[in-house]
């Protein structure tokens, strides 16, 4: 189903692409030996190559280079084996250089295309570019009423800006895009892709036409907006105000604004420069850059499974359903726990525990799957004791609570709270016989064709067992002592 927004003139179709920067894991910056971490005291990292001390010399950061490489064959790209850096000039205090080394002629990675599944189906996306540039500083307001201040500890830090052709059409498709993305360049190392914290931050090239025009209209492009949800909602709220403006007889001018999630609007922020302002030209520091089919070849062969790649395999070796496979595939972390838990066991069953009960207690508590309270190899246990019988699914759950609150092993805990199912069939028999023989009236009912009545048998027996039974086997015995 294409995603179509109903308007008072007509049909109208979004259109979408989206340009993610994200923070290259590295020690040292991209063209500077300070470090990169994230964190540290202000204007603590910061060396005079980033500071913008005229004469210093950028030096290039191999490893940001074999990130990108490796980024980009993750995103089924082209690697360019010549690119080049080249100067964006504009004066912002917190970039001290006056310009940002950047790849605009040449960029480091070409065209590739990231697998994208929503409700409505898989598409591919395409990615028109990576490129390799460096990160500005930052600049605080709001410590002082007549004061900003500037912290330049990230100020040269590397970035891969990956840009997508305008090929999504609904919010759910760039959220579901945006996770991919951060699903893949986690797996790779590349880019710890936490958003709250800017190490991925995501500009929205927004532009609505009515369905059936083939021409593109002007596109508004929303700035760094710092969560999936925010984009999404970002994307809904400025497709419906251009159709509004279109609606009423106005232009849409191609202008940056930023998303208020406050306010839940957009608001202009400055009219967009016009690419020349920036007097882009070949930084004359810097060589190019060539890369040798041996050298992509080595990164190749180093990438680990990748979030689509394991989604496939979970689906025709463990037999998920693709929406499990996908969800467990999102985060290596997740999906290193979940092998371990279903190793040599019924993948399914273990997954409905992952994605049901822990996933549930983890969301309730704020905690990641490495904080979960229930290791994997208990979560797996306790998985065994429904499947060979020692416990039913409801008790279980029971076993469950209790093991995130003492981090013990679903049989120790069992064994102490005397929870095994009872499947000794006299015992059975003698609980179901007293409860037959405590209610005559019921089992005349019964016997007079209310069949129904079996269940609320079942449930007594339930009850009076404390939920140890086998209902499956307290069925078979409650028909074989009706019969009698
Ligand atoms: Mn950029």
């Amino acid at each position: 189903m294409p995603y179509i927004i109903e308007g008072k003139t007509g049909n109208w179709e979004l259109i979408v692409g989206l340009e993610v920067h994200c923070q290259i894991i590295s020690e040292s910056k991209v063209f500077s030996g300070a470090s990169a971490k994230f964190g540290g005291e202000q204007n603590t990292q910061v060396s005079l190559i980033d500071a913008g001390f005229p004469g210093m010399l950028p030096v290039l950061n191999k490893k940001c280079i074999e990130q990108s490489v490796k980024t980009g064959l993750g995103l089924n790209a082209v690697i360019n084996k010549y690119s080049r850096f080249d100067r964006k000039n504009y004066f912002y205090a917190d970039l001290p250089q006056g310009y940002q080394i950047s790849q605009l002629y040449h960029p480091i990675v070409g065209e590739g295309f990231i697998e994208v599944t929503t409700d409505d189906g898989t598409r591919k996306i395409r990615v028109e570019r990576l490129h390799l540039e460096q990160d500005a500083g930052k600049s605080i307001h709001d410590m002082s009423p007549d004061k900003s201040f500037i912290d330049l500890n990230r100020c040269g830090v590397g970035l891969m800006e990956i840009v997508s052709k305008p090929d999504i059409h609904s919010p759910d498709e760039a959220g579901a895009y945006l996770r991919q993305l951060r699903a893949i360049v986690r797996a790779l190392g590349t880019c710890d892709g936490n958003m709250d914290e800017g190490s991925m931050r995501c500009d929205a090239n927004i532009s609505v036409r009515k369905v059936g025009e083939t021409a593109l209209r002007n596109r508004v492009e929303v700035k760094n907006v710092n969560s999936v949800r925010f984009v999404m909602q970002a994307i809904d709220i400025e497709a419906h105000r251009q159709i509004e403006v279109y609606e009423n007889g106005g232009t849409i001018a191609q202008e940056t604004r930023l998303f208020d999630p406050v306010n839940e609007e957009t608001r202009p922020m400055r009219s967009k420069e016009n690419a020349n302002d920036y007097r882009y030209f070949p930084d004359p520091d810097l060589l190019p850059v060539i890369l040798t089919d041996e050298y992509i070849e080595s990164i190749r062969a180093s990438m680990p499974e990748l979030p689509e790649a394991k989604k496939k395999r979970y689906q025709s070796e463990l037999g998920l359903p693709e929406y499990d496979a996908r969800i467990l595939t999102m985060d290596g972390d997740v999906s290193a726990y979940f092998e371990l838990a279903a190793h040599g066991r019924d993948a399914k069953k273990v997954a409905n525990w992952v994605m049901g009960d822990l996933f549930g207690y983890l969301n309730k508590h704020g905690l990641t799957i490495l904080e979960s309270p229930i290791s994997a190899a208990h979560l797996g246990g306790l998985v065994d004791l429904i499947q060979n019988g020692t416990i039913s699914s409801k008790i279980a759950k029971e076993v469950f609570e209790e093991m995130t609150v003492s981090g013990k092993s679903a049989d120790v805990i069992v064994d102490e709270k005397g929870l095994k199912q009872v499947s000794d069939t006299s015992a059975i028999e003698k609980m179901i016989s007293e409860i037959i023989a405590a209610n005559p009236d019921k089992v005349a009912e019964i016997k007079a064709g209310k069949d129904k009545l079996k269940g609320w048998f079942v449930g007594q027996i339930m009850k009076a067992s404390g939920g140890k039974v086998n209902p499956a086997l307290a069925n078979q015995i409650l028909e074989k002592k009706l019969a009698e």
